[in-house]
């Protein structure tokens, strides 16, 4: 069996929670290095929150290490009974289908992670799409090839397409462990992304929504949200308002001064908003210009393709607040220019908290 993947989480200003621990599963791909499962104490079993890849280079697929942090917990894999999902990023839901079959456990995630499953069902379209949005897009055609291909990268670690046996809408009030965890539809990252908050306890297990040392990645992707951003603002303040004590992400350790990490997360997406809003105003320009002009030369695929998702996404906003329209070069690459320079709705968002 691998190492024991629970470490122990020096907690700001709180002991261990009871009936909560958190397991760093190892990931290697594209750079994210580990994911945290969460394995919430339910009486004689268990519930899961995000479960890890499935490794096709190890003979276990994965599941010693997820083994090995239930015994850490007190638990063994069939007293798994419930997997929830915060999202179906393959980092968080890979191994799903194949801890299902394992353990007979049901899986919980938000309908709207339909999409997802639909994309990995018919990755071959999804492709085509990314592509075509690429190239759209200006990016030149060997390129968009390359960057479509991010899917590709990550197919390989996801062991099945499962379907939800049961879908979160938001709102809904679980019973775990004895103590009540509210369902919140946090979409931005992931249109079907959901947090998990305890209101006695004032702990949130956000996902990939909040992360303690990288600003949470917002891309548009066509066919899924027409402006994520604006989402994920919203989202952003809805965390805010409930005011969690402590902070348990998918990546990385556990954190407080939530509110701290949320204004610097907020004011991040704003400089950048601002950043691509004045890049526009000084000169029309295409989604791949202002990626390559606006953000450090990113030199692997993932990370350029990031770049120009994360930049369709602030245009897509600036775009939604009236300030940015685009139009077609001879060329047929889209080019946007600015339409207007009324106040950003962001800036007003900053100001409230
Ligand atoms: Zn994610
Ligand atoms: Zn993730």
């Amino acid at each position: 069996m691998s190492a024991v993947p629970i470490e122990p989480d020096v907690l700001p200003g709180a002991a261990q929670l009871d009936g909560l621990s958190r397991v760093a599963l190892p990931v290697g791909v594209n750079a994210v290095e580990t994911v945290n499962m969460h394995v919430l104490a339910d009486g004689d079993t268990v519930t899961l929150v995000d479960c890890g890849v499935w490794r096709p280079d190890l003979p276990d697929g994965g599941l010693a290490a997820v083994e090995a942090g239930l015994e850490a917990a007190g638990y063994a894999l069939r007293d798994v009974a419930r997997i929830i999902v915060t999202h179906a990023h393959i980092d968080h839901y890979g191994l799903a289908g194949r801890l299902m079959e394992v353990t007979g456990a049901e899986l919980t995630m938000h309908a709207l992670t339909d999409l997802d499953c639909e994309k990995y069902r018919h990755p071959d379209t999804a492709r085509a799409r990314r592509r075509d949005t690429y190239a759209d897009h200006g990016v030149s055609e060997t390129e968009s090839t390359d960057l479509a291909d991010h899917l590709t990268r990550w197919l390989p670690y996801l062991h099945s397409v499962v379907e939800a046996s049961r879908r979160f809408r938001g709102g809904e009030e679980l019973v775990i462990g004895g103590d009540r965890w509210d369902v919140v539809h946090t979409p931005g990252h992931s249109l079907g992304h959901v947090c998990l908050w305890s209101p006695a306890r004032r702990v949130l297990l956000s996902g990939d929504h909040l992360l303690p040392s990288i600003t949470p990645p917002v891309s548009f992707e066509r066919g899924f949200d027409a402006d994520p951003l604006r989402s994920y603002l919203d989202s952003l303040r809805l965390i805010a308002d409930l005011g969690p004590r402590l902070v348990y992400p998918g990546h990385g350790r556990p954190f407080g001064d939530v509110a701290g990490r949320i204004e610097a997360i907020l004011r991040n997406k704003l400089r950048r908003l601002d950043s691509v809003r004045r890049a526009i105003h000084d000169q029309p320009s295409s989604v791949t210009e202002l990626a390559d002009r606006l953000i450090a030369k990113a030199v692997l695929a993932h990370q350029r393709q990031l770049a120009i998702s994360e930049t369709l996404a602030h245009v897509a906003y600036l775009r939604w607040c009236g300030v940015v329209e685009r139009r077609t070069r001879p060329d047929g690459v889209y080019e946007w220019y600015a339409t207007g320079n009324g106040p950003l709705e962001v800036g007003e968002l900053l100001t409230r908290s």
